[in-house]
């Protein structure tokens, strides 16, 4: 049974240390589990995971890894009116792109329906658990706050062969949803309100997506969840701190069921990432969804982890940052900066250079002959010579960034203006001789003239410096693409904080669809390819929408972080 889990991890990641590996460590010295790691990332499939997952994922992931462990992939789906196949689907790919594999360790809780229906029938046999008749409304009534004890049910002492025959009608479907529930028996004075007599079972009419129509009880999650792990000998259940305040039920359950399951796994708790600039809770997730504020469940501006992926950020760059930021049991929040900065630093090392012109605005070189051009060498990436050279080609009118000319410069620019001198990049120096304007005055064109003498590579090229250096593109070699300038979704670093309604803070300006022209390698790009547009950001092909015909970027990130100091392209 135990065989490892296989990862595409790097092997030279250096396993950090924390917290919850010191007790593994521990346990392996004791030898409590006789050396035995096993972990779970157990999602509900009720949406879409989101970056927040990430950090569990990678955690349960990353600690069966390094102790030559296992990690399950387990669906918690006992919730059937909103959990569905696709999300089961989409789960498992997400799982995978972060670079993990469950290999045959794919469960669901909805698989231990039956065993969980005998531990309840265990439990009421033991007296340790009753059908209630109170409502909904009259058990909350009953169940007391922080600061009032619960009161016991009327029907607590209910005689165990009662208890036993309404159970098994509860099953049969010989009652209404909200007529009976099972509660376990523990204790209503119990500070801890999780453990006055919490619910196990519910009554649920509905289809579930795996069993169908055979069960109208389901089990509720405190319950599921402690003997799912059991029952899968997980040695560390690592959880969220919300959670904390449950453990005390998971112990008490495994507790009762000490002769009946395999092993009693440790919950751990760690704090939940929270990222500025979005939100992750599935329900607000769900709704920016179905009321169309973003474009489906992989919008590239959305926290999910399909809508990082199409944006362009990579599974190294994720993984990188849930090492960054740590596992603790502080709550804190984590700037969406520190995010970015990691797929900076991936794509910076990982991302060959290209050229595109995201506005353009033409340049034509009046002492450059009409029907000539040449080639110029731009090398794939400036560190690693290895990576070679591409071609590409000058001519007579070229493009140029509208941003790169200014018409009356302002101090400190170093770019075009009338009469000053630039070096286009891997080409020659340039000196601007005149404007070309239309009817409403608007720049149409500039005119310059190149020195000959001065290309990049060449003997002369050192001759003279010039402080400008801009990118161009020959206007007869440049193709059309699609262009997605993405930004944050929100304008609020908290946009869910307090009682805001986050919809409030929506960003208007998150996204921009412009026509660029780029170099022609760019239009074999492969779907989902990234690149450093040079001075211009980290683009990804498109994984859905590049075509060679009509190829489609999107913005993974700026160059640097610019959020609020400047106004992006
Ligand atoms: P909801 O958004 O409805 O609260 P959830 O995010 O808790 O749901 P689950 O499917 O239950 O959804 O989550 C699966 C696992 O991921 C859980 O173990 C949970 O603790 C963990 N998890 C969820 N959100 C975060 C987060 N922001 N940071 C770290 N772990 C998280
Ligand atoms: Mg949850």
């Amino acid at each position: 049974m135990k065989e490892k889990s296989e990862t595409n991890l790097p092997a030279e990641s250096a396993a950090p240390t924390n917290f919850i590996r010191n007790i593994i460590d521990e346990d392996n010295r004791t030898g409590k589990w006789n050396g035995r790691v096993e972990t779970r990332f157990p999602p509900e499939p009720n949406g879409y995971l989101h970056i927040g997952h990430a950090k569990s994922i990678c955690l349960n992931f990353g600690i069966a890894h390094d102790y030559d462990g296992i990690c399950h992939l387990r669906f918690d789906d006992t919730n059937p009116e909103k959990e569905a196949q696709e999300y089961v689907d989409s789960i498992c790919d997400s799982v995978s792109w972060l670079g993990f594999d469950w290999g045959q360790h794919l469960y669901y809780s909805s698989d231990y329906f039956d065993r969980l229906y005998e531990f309840a029938e265990y439990l009421i046999h033991q007296g340790k658990a009753y059908v209630e008749s109170l409502s909904a409304d009259e058990i909350r009534e009953f169940r007391g706050t922080l600061t009032r004890p619960g009161q016991n049910s009327p029907f607590r002492d209910r005689p165990i062969a009662e208890n036993l025959d309404l159970f098994r009608r509860m099953k049969a479907g010989e009652f209404p949803d909200g007529r009976y529930v099972l509660r376990a028996r523990i204790d209503m004075a119990s500070p801890n309100i999780n453990m006055r007599d919490p619910v196990i079972y519910r009554i649920r009419h509905v289809h579930h997506q795996r069993t169908g129509n055979r069960w109208c009880i389901y089990p509720m999650y405190d319950y599921t969840h402690c003997i799912s792990d059991a029952l899968e000998k997980i040695t560390h259940s690592l959880c969220t701190l919300e959670f904390e305040d449950h453990r005390p039920l998971y112990d008490w359950v495994l507790d009762q069921l000490v002769d009946q399951v395999p092993c009693h796994p440790q919950q751990i708790e760690f704090a939940r990432l929270n990222l500025t600039y979005t939100v992750m809770s599935k329900r607000k997730l769900i709704e920016l969804v179905e009321n169309k504020l973003v474009d489906g469940w992989d919008d590239p501006r959305l926290s999910t982890l399909a809508g990082v992926r199409r944006r362009g950020f990579t599974p190294r760059a994720i993984r990188l940052f849930v090492e960054r930021i740590g596992i603790s049991k502080a709550d804190s929040w984590i700037d969406m900066s520190v995010l970015e900065d990691c797929l900076r630093e991936d794509l910076n090392e990982h991302a060959p250079r290209r050229i595109a012109v995201l506005k353009p605005l033409k340049l034509i070189i009046d002492n450059y002959p009409e029907n000539r051009h040449e080639d110029c060498f731009a090398p794939n990436h400036p560190q690693k010579p290895e990576w070679g050279k591409r071609i590409l080609p000058f001519s007579r009118t070229l493009y140029i960034e509208r941003d790169d000319f200014m018409e009356t410069p302002v101090k400190g620019y170093f770019r075009l203006s009338p009469g000053a001198e630039v070096r286009l990049r891997y080409a020659f120096i340039v000196k601007c001789v005149s404007i070309e304007k239309n009817s409403h005055g608007d720049i149409e064109a500039i005119h310059c003239t190149y020195d000959p003498d001065t290309k990049s590579g060449t003997a002369g090229a050192e001759s003279r410096k010039v402080k400008g250096n801009i990118h161009w593109l020959s206007a007869q070699y440049a193709h059309e693409a699609e262009v997605r300038l993405y930004d944050r979704l929100f304008t609020d670093p908290y946009p869910d904080s307090g009682d805001k309604d986050y919809k409030t803070s929506l960003n208007p300006d998150s996204k921009k669809i412009i026509t660029a022209y780029v170099e022609a390698a760019l239009c074999g790009a492969e779907p989902e390819q990234s690149f450093q547009f040079e001075r211009n950001g980290y683009f990804v092909a498109d994984r859905i929408d590049m075509k060679s015909e009509k190829p489609v970027f999107n913005r993974a990130v700026t160059l640097r972080d610019s959020w609020g100091k400047v106004a992006s392209a």
